[in-house]
């Protein structure tokens, strides 16, 4: 057997523990959540920054490329490995013991390993938590790498927005200390944003400072149905304008995405006798007990006057089965796996847009593609679709490599370029839409990605991604 010198330094350096290398132990780390597998060198799990730091030196002397890797719950291919089986997975899954809150400041400092799931434990009994909010449980490092949005952005906004302070560990070992536990400090170059949605590939995140919220102490749910786009962005307005202060999510689901969801999750009762065009999620929430107000008899009122106003516009609304909506609205992608093919986009256009765009690619699905159906649904109170294209592999007539092949160019060609949106609202960038970052980004933006990236990684060994 050929020894492997960088996995041999590793092992002796780190330990046992911290290096995986057969096939079975790594097989894990191999394969990514909807897109992504390859093989990898091997698996180096450091368990500090000074870990992280001794194994990126290791690699740099090797010249071995290397591929962060948190909870591998990431939708654009980017925290595997490539198939070249050269390339190193740097877990940060020990690297996850450090969660210290300041009360009074509101403020948490967090191993970049820690998981959101873990985070939001320890924060639960002082009322508190960290409100940026999904379906997957990622760790902090790889929501701050992807910039995460989930289905609370509306109010509470993106980890961006919550993020303080970060420390990093760059290419060749260096450490970047810029652990900002201030609300306000305007000193310059704020360098946390570059390690913000930029895919790990200027530096790895072993600790940052977040922000943490008062956890709601009530929620009011309710379903509306609405007859088109248009009644979903009157009944957006009408919310903010009354109840900003306490809208905290407004997920619309068209009824070609609710429809499957109905069919194939049989504990959920169907809320409407018919599906309208779309239902939306309306959720309220606040700190204030149900005491002082409650938000059920706020939004009951609300919507009843909407409804006086809006007439044939909203058909129905139903309230008072939270947990039920939510249900619907996260098994959404797993019941339209199971009607068909499916090919997912993460898009974003201006909110006012949404109506026209989703108009037009009906239109341009009937003319180019009529086998293909739109299932769409998403967080429409911040302008993002997720666009299911969904279609039946034995009357395609074609592979569904081809039909995947046109219609990405197409869908993000109409929103990037039609509707002034984003081919990438909250997945970040990695091997599954490099082609795309490349075709759509601006060149002196790509020039100054490169300059970064050359002090930042000079030997251009993070990432599976490239952003100059
Ligand atoms: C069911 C489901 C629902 C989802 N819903 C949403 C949603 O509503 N909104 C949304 O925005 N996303 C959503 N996502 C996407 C996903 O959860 C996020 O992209 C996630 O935050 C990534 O975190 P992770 O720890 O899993 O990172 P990974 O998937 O492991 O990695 C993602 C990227 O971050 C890099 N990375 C990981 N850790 C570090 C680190 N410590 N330092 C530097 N780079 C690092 C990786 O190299 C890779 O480029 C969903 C995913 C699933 C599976």
């Amino acid at each position: 057997m050929t020894v492997d010198a960088l996995v041999g330094a590793l092992v002796a350096a780190l330990g046992e523990r911290a290096v995986l290398q057969s096939p079975e132990d790594r097989a894990r780390f191999e394969t990514g959540w909807r897109y992504g597998k390859g093989v990898a060198r091997c698996v180096v799990r450091p368990a500090s920054t000074a870990e992280v730091a001794t194994a990126l030196r290791l690699c740099q002397q090797h010249g071995a490329r290397v591929v962060a890797q948190g909870a591998n719950s990431g939708l654009v291919a980017a925290s595997t490995p490539d198939a070249s089986g050269s390339m190193v997975v740097l877990s940060l899954e020990r690297l996850n013991q450090t969660i210290e809150l300041d009360q009074h400041g509101r403020t948490v400092l967090v191993d970049g390993g820690v998981l959101l799931s873990q985070l939001n434990e320890a924060l639960l009994p002082h009322g508190l938590w960290f409100p940026v909010d999904l379906g997957a449980d990622p760790q902090i490092g790889g929501m701050i790498a992807t910039n995460t949005g989930g289905t609370r952005l509306l109010k509470y906004g993106d980890v961006r927005h919550n993020l303080l302070g970060v420390e990093v560990v760059l290419g060749d070992g260096r450490v970047v200390s810029a652990l900002n536990r201030l609300r306000k400090n305007n000193t310059g170059l704020d360098s946390k944003h570059l390690f913000v949605g930029t895919s790990g590939v200027f530096g790895i995140v072993t600790r940052a400072v977040l922000q943490v919220a008062p956890k709601p102490r009530q929620r009011a749910v309710a379903l509306v149905g609405c007859n088109s786009g248009a009644a979903v962005l009157n009944l957006l307005q009408t919310l903010e304008r009354d109840l900003a202060d306490v809208l905290s999510a407004f997920e619309v689901m068209s009824a070609a995405a609710l429809g499957p969801v109905l069919d194939h999750q049989p504990n959920l009762p169907r809320p409407f006798a018919q599906l309208p065009a779309y239902s939306v999620l309306v959720e309220l929430s606040s700190t204030l007990s149900s005491e002082l107000l409650s938000l059920d008899d706020v939004l009951e009122e609300q919507l009843g006057a909407h409804l006086e106003v809006a007439g044939d516009e909203v058909p129905d609304i139903v309230m008072h089965r939270g947990e039920e909506f939510w249900q619907m609205r996260h098994h959404i992608s797993e019941s339209l796996r199971s009607v068909g093919k499916m090919l997912a986009f993460d898009i974003s256009v201006p909110r006012s847009q949404l109506p026209a765009f989703t108009e037009a690619v009906h239109t341009m699905l009937a003319a180019e593609f009529p086998v293909v159906r739109l299932c769409d649904y998403g967080h429409w109170g911040d302008g993002g679709t997720h666009l299911n294209l969904v279609w039946d592999e034995s009357k395609a007539g074609v592979p569904a490599a081809q039909l995947v092949a046109a219609l990405q160019p197409r869908i993000y060609d109409l929103a990037v370029r039609d509707f002034a949106g984003s081919y990438s609202a909250e997945h970040g960038v990695g091997p599954h839409n490099q082609r795309f970052y490349d075709l759509y980004t601006d060149e002196n933006v790509k020039a100054l990605c490169g300059s970064l990236r050359q002090w930042c990684d000079p030997d251009r060994l993070l990432g599976t991604v490239r952003l100059d």
